[in-house]
């Protein structure tokens, strides 16, 4: 690991930093070029003005590890409330919730009932929530409640999980997945995991990226490929050709402010694109986690303090 990607890793959990850095102006205005704002209006003017350019967008409410369950219901509330304003003003979005911002480290049968509630509203409302996935402590949970929500009566179709290909056991999570049509977000991984349990090189990461992204294309399922990484695009647009895959059975997927130029091009070639947009004043561990898949992306965002 590289020694940017290790010294941002812990940025990210460095809890003084984090509650300065939230609370500062100073810490906002760097955030801008990846967060679309604190508030649902302004994550819902980035929508606006993101699927005016021909894009779908995943809205997301930051947060994670709560510590009580009104910090949960809280958050479930600002979904609810932003599924019924993407409906009413017709935005081509859905929205992407954390387990661990819906209390899933307090109580986990209260945590599903929040999250069920959330599905079922945006069911009602033919919406869809996709369930992110978080560090390796969470992934057999998250995957257990993904697949209870969609067996749920009335949320089949509206809820979605996502797979990381670091992880070594994500090939047998994907059939799993696939056998029961759920919808699937594949993206590389932003946590540190061990070497038992993930992948640890960048090209084996990347093989096993293109293995799964194979299986998720001929799944007959809607999926999402989410990457910035130009060679996983091309192995997918190479694969998708060979196969005859038709454009509308898939999307690309890449976060807010992150190759906005390859975002463009994709909509111009006929492709679907989906912007992950995050807002909210929880950005902290976000943002880090940014910098430390890029740490050139510092420099943007010191670009961005001093733009007037
Ligand atoms: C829509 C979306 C949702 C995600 N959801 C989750 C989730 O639920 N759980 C999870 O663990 N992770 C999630 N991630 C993060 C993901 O796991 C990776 O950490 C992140 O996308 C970086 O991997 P990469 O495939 O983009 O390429 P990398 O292997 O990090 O980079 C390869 C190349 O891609 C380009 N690139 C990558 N990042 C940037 C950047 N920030 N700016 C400019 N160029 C860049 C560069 O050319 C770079 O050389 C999500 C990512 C996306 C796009």
């Amino acid at each position: 690991m590289s020694i940017f990607r290790a010294l941002f890793i812990s940025l990210s959990e460095n809890r003084p930093l984090r509650a300065f850095a939230e609370k500062s102006a100073i810490g906002r205005r760097l955030s801008s070029r990846f967060v679309a704002g604190m508030s649902v209006e302004e994550a819902l003017a980035a929508t606006s003005a993101t699927t005016a350019k021909g894009m779908s967008v995943s809205v997301d409410n930051l947060g994670e590890n709560v510590t009580n369950l009104d910090e949960a219901r809280e958050s479930a509330r600002l979904y609810h409330e932003l599924i019924d304003a993407i409906v009413e003003r017709k935005l081509d979005a859905n929205v992407s919730l954390k387990l661990t911002h819906m209390g899933l480290d307090i109580d986990e049968a209260v945590s599903l009932t929040i999250v069920n509630e959330v599905v079922a509203h945006a069911a009602k409302r033919d919406n869809f929530v996709r369930i992110d996935m978080e560090g390796s402590p969470y992934t057999q949970k998250t995957l257990d409640i993904v697949r209870e929500l969609h067996r749920t009566p009335g949320n089949a179709g509206h809820v979605g999980a996502v797979i990381q290909s670091y992880l070594h056991r994500s090939e047998r999570d994907v059939e799993e997945l696939c056998a029961e049509r759920i919808r699937i977000r594949l993206c590389k991984g932003a946590y540190k995991e061990p070497a038992e349990i993930a992948f640890q090189a960048k090209e084996d990461v990347d093989a096993n990226f293109v293995k799964l992204m194979k299986i998720l294309l001929k799944s007959g399922t809607y999926h999402g490929i989410a990457t910035h990484d130009p060679k996983m695009i091309d192995a997918t647009l190479a694969f998708a050709r060979s196969e005859n895959i038709p454009h509308d059975t898939f999307e690309f997927q890449m976060l807010y402010g992150v190759r906005r130029d390859l975002q463009e091009q994709l909509v111009r070639d006929g492709w679907r694109m989906r912007v992950y947009i995050p807002f909210g004043t929880e950005w902290y561990p976000y943002l880090m986690r940014r910098l430390a898949e890029r740490p050139a992306n510092a420099v943007f965002i010191l670009k961005n303090l001093f733009r007037r």
